[in-house]
């Protein structure tokens, strides 16, 4: 069953695997990933087809 607060890329979303820190991707997921992933802005992104940069972040500033 899909989890009806889970973004539905969270199991393909290319993000996760820049974190160094643990602690910093658990903050993502639980903020944005499952809870409002309406404002991610790679979800916008990918929603309207548009590319999105590997290391945008939900908030909309790049991983370092
Ligand atoms: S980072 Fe954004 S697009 Fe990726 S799983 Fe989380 S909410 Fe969805």
């Amino acid at each position: 069953m899909v989890e009806k607060n889970e973004c539905p890329y969270l199991k393909s979303c290319p993000l996760f695997q820049f974190f160094k820190l643990e602690v910093s991707k658990k903050l993502y997921i639980t903020n944005y990933c499952q809870g409002q992933f309406d404002k991610c802005e790679r979800k916008k992104l990918k929603d309207i087809g548009k590319t999105v940069p590997d290391k945008l972040l939900p908030n909309g500033k790049h991983l370092q």
